[in-house]
């Protein structure tokens, strides 16, 4: 097995992984097949995934070339470009059209994994959790928008926010109901919901134009250094309730997305373009002592591609690119201080450089099967010194030593970040053995049974927590 693959191993890996999960989803949900009406629609979708999976197995030993990390020819990658865009592009349109099915409800370890992350500011009756057939996280306030429809359509009908605030939304995408790894996006969408209830963005930019221009500024570009900075407010708040690991899910959606465009994707008037945000995540590592080496293959991955379409560019829209992104690095720079200190200010559990590390050391039991939400209080070799030396021939005594096996709960931050290093890492194994297998049914059984076997390890851990918090509460 090499120890790196290749960048076009990482693209395969993500656009596959994200139709099989798409297939598998819909194929296992009873619900959705009971009612004669979503029958077509659902066989459909079945339909159309078979066929674009057909096409990537008839290719099975040009991927098993990639995952064994052997040199392409230029029409090979010509050829598997070609693939990767019919893939994603068939799955971003499949997965919209899970619209016309009853809508699925969220997993219960979803809501233990949100109270566990951001608590003490998740309230479920301020927070509704949704799936959405769109293929993206967001998060909205109810509020705003009642208030935006009692202009032409409710006058008069809906209560005022201080009389019955309606709370806000988070939504995730369907095909992630039961990928916890994805969850990550939503510490960006929790970010989302702080600014919405408590104003960083505003208190962020006023102290920007004080110190900063000292003088008259058009009202337009306050306008647009907000939309900037509420972003920015978010990805510091995934970052700090989650560390690096919390810019995951943006980097594999790049990935996906990026597979349908020959142009890199780029600042879109609130979001700074991907790598940007990914260089400003690795800024704020380096800051923390924080070395995320592990997750390296996917963040670099991403930059690689976004870089080599960026090249392709006229030399005025890569400048343009340039100075965008060196605005952006020196707005965050300036906007970041006063935005840490606030959320320092919250009582939130911040995942340090110590979380990470212990990140690394869970995604080593992961590999081995094991779940990792709890830990043992004490070290292996302190409970083996007291429990196993004899004190004579009475071992009565051993009983009362007991307490020395007591677990206690691992932050849910460490084990989605161990969570994400296990995946990367063993992604050539299992596309390899996928690729390797006799027929297209065996190879999409063994890559959708093994996601879930892994995604079922993580929701395990998560499940864990909750319990053992309750056990050992003072
Ligand atoms: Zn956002």
């Amino acid at each position: 097995m090499p120890e790196t693959i290749s960048n076009h191993a990482r693209l395969g890996a993500v656009s596959i992984e994200y139709l099989v999960r798409l297939k598998y989803v819909v194929g296992q949900s009873t619900t959705w097949s009971r009612g004669t009406e979503y029958q077509a629609i659902r066989g459909k979708i079945l339909d159309v995934c078979q066929e674009c999976w057909s096409k990537l197995f008839n290719e099975a030993a040009l991927f098993r070339r990639i995952y064994q990390g052997k040199t392409l020819s230029e029409a090979d990658i010509l050829h598997l470009r070609t693939l990767l865009r019919t893939t994603s592009g068939t799955f971003i349109a499949l997965h919209e059209l899970l619209l016309f099915l009853p809508r699925e409800s969220i997993r219960r370890e979803l809501r233990d994994y949100c109270e566990c992350l951001f608590r003490p500011e998740f309230k479920t009756t301020k927070i509704s959790l949704m799936l959405t057939s769109l293929f993206a996280a967001f998060e909205y306030s109810l509020d705003e928008v009642m208030r935006f429809l009692e202009a032409d359509v409710f006058k008069s009908k809906v209560p005022k926010r201080q009389v019955l605030p309606f709370g806000n939304v988070l939504e995730l995408a369907i095909v992630d109901r039961s990928n916890p790894l994805a969850w990550a996006v939503l510490a960006h969408e929790f970010g989302h919901y702080l600014d919405h209830t408590s104003d960083i963005t505003k208190r962020a930019v006023d102290q920007f134009v004080k110190k900063r221009l000292r003088g008259k500024v058009p009202e337009s570009f306050i306008t647009a250094w907000k939309r900037l900075c509420s972003e920015i407010v978010a990805d510091l708040t995934g970052y700090y309730l989650l560390g690096p690991c919390s810019i995951l899910p943006l980097v594999n959606m790049s990935l996906l997305v990026g597979c349908l465009r020959d142009l890199p994707i780029e600042y879109d008037r609130e979001h700074g373009a991907p790598t940007t945000r990914v260089l400003m995540i690795r800024k704020l590592c380096e800051h923390d002592g924080i070395d995320a080496g592990r997750i390296n293959p996917l963040l670099d991955t991403l930059i690689e591609e976004e870089t080599r379409k960026a090249g392709e560019l006229p030399q005025k829209e890569q400048q343009n690119r340039t100075t965008i992104e060196d605005f952006l690095t020196d707005f965050f720079d300036a906007v970041r201080p006063g935005i840490l200190r606030e959320l320092k200010a919250r009582k939130f559990r911040q995942f340090t450089a110590r979380d990470y590390k212990n990140a690394e050391s869970l995604a080593q039991n992961l590999a081995n099967g094991l779940p990792v939400g709890s830990c043992r209080s004490h070290s292996d070799d302190e409970v083996r010194e007291k429990l196993l030396t004899p004190r004579g021939d009475d071992w009565t005594w051993a009983r009362k030593e007991y307490h020395l096996l007591t677990e206690h709960a691992v932050g849910v931050g460490e084990v989605i970040s161990a969570g994400w290093i296990d995946r990367i890492d063993l992604t050539a194994d299992l596309f390899l053995r996928a690729f390797s297998e006799p027929d297209q049914e065996k190879a999409f059984s063994y890559i959708a049974k093994r996601l879930e076997e892994h995604d079922d390890l993580i929701l395990k851990s998560i499940d864990m927590i909750p319990i053992l918090e309750a056990q050992n509460a003072p």
